[in-house]
């Protein structure tokens, strides 16, 4: 069997790093072909020296030299700038690319993929939270298959190979409400950015941590499984798991529920992404029922957790808005991982932005582009308004 090249867009993160101990169990089914960062050259050159990669990209060309001189006895091919990873993720030696960037970033790599006919395991959602319509378009348009990375939407995805092609009626979004699924209102307030990052099932990156803790992970979820499923979000309810056990539900007209179980491991939803249709063996624990014991559900707090709504009401509108939503988040996020603006900050200023937003319903990828870099400013002069009254 020929082995599938891998292109993973992102490698030194927690997505890239986890999809490439993945590789390393599967030498036999998996080569490396490409790797990119965004800083951290060290990582990425012996990433590359041990998956012996073909090309790596490194974002910052500040940082080339040293990735270079790193690498310089290997066979490694070293690039720097977005404009390479857009290119070589559009290589003919790629089969599959894994988009692991974090936020907005993520974009045009993965639109260069799917032009490219590369099967996509879609780990980036704010792709999807930003430009839906136009990726999904995009991915119909270059038969470029769009497999979700995202645990809960592979939980959805595997649910859905045994439904017959029935329609489905309902998804049960699941989420395990964060690190401060108990905590009173007036101390989420002040909670510090340690507090918030202390996830307690997933172990991911900082960026998608806190929009676990602020809830708009789970409301960009949402969006994410409207697009990759074709279902309106009025279908889509979120309930709060706190075990994590469940990935995710999906519910057909006559009621029945068909869940997708296993213990919390980013790797289980990436490795299938990378073996579809194929299940390979995985080092991962295994789920014992009597031991986990119970597992319980409880309704989102919006009260708490504003910016699930806010979501909802970004999708319902449509168009360029959760484009803008994405981009204040991002900017706002960066913001209280720098201690300038309080927690629920985040949530407000993303709300004050979208309510700015000039609406544009049918967004071509200028406009994408534009929303974006305008709301992503005018986040920025919210969050200095804020750093200066403080
Ligand atoms: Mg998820």
């Amino acid at each position: 069997m020929r082995k599938r090249r891998i292109a993973i867009l992102g490698s030194t993160g927690s997505i890239g790093r986890q999809t490439l101990d993945v590789v390393r169990q599967h030498p036999d089914r998996f080569e490396v072909d490409l790797l990119t960062a965004n800083n951290s050259w060290e990582l990425l050159a012996s990433q590359a020296r041990e998956f012996n990669a073909n090309n790596v990209v490194i974002c910052n060309e500040d940082r080339y030299r040293d990735l270079d001189d790193a690498l310089k006895d290997s066979d490694t091919k070293v690039f720097c700038g977005k404009d390479s990873i857009c290119e070589l993720a559009a290589s003919s030696q790629v089969d599959i690319v894994v988009a692991a960037m974090v936020g907005f970033s993520g974009l045009l790599p993965t639109i260069s993929a799917i032009k490219a006919g590369k099967i996509i395991a879609l780990a980036n959602k704010e792709t999807l939270v930003a430009a839906g319509s136009l990726v999904m378009g995009l991915s119909r348009k270059y038969n470029a298959p769009i497999l979700p990375v995202d645990s809960e939407h592979s939980a959805i995805f595997q649910c859905l190979l045994a439904s017959q092609g029935n329609a489905i009626e309902k998804i049960h979004l699941t989420a395990s409400g964060g690190p401060f699924r108990d905590w009173p209102k007036e101390e989420i307030a002040v909670a510090t950015k340690e507090q918030a990052l202390r996830h307690p099932k997933w172990d991911m990156g900082a960026k998608i941590t806190i929009d676990s803790a602020t809830m708009m992970n789970k409301g960009f979820e949402v969006i994410e499984a409207k697009w990759l499923f074709d279902i309106s979000p009025e279908k889509i309810s979120v309930v709060v798991h706190p075990e994590s056990i469940i990935h995710s539900m999906i519910e057909f007209r006559d009621g029945a529920v068909l869940a997708q179980m296993g213990h919390p491991d980013m790797r289980e939803p990436i490795q299938f992404a990378l073996s579809f249709p194929e299940r390979l063996p995985l080092d991962n624990r295994k789920p014992d029922f009597a031991q986990i014991g119970s597992l319980t559900f409880q309704k989102p707090d919006t009260g708490r957790f504003p910016a699930l709504d806010i979501a909802y009401r970004a999708i319902a509108r449509g168009g360029n808005i959760p484009c803008a939503m994405n981009a204040a988040n991002e900017a706002a996020v960066a913001a209280y991982l720098h201690d300038r603006i309080g927690f629920y900050d985040i949530s407000d200023i993303v709300e004050q932005c979208i309510e700015e937003e000039d609406f544009t319903a049918d967004p071509d990828l200028d406009c994408i582009l534009d929303t974006n870099e305008r709301s992503y400013r005018r986040a920025c002069e919210l969050i200095d308004r804020k750093g200066r009254r403080d």
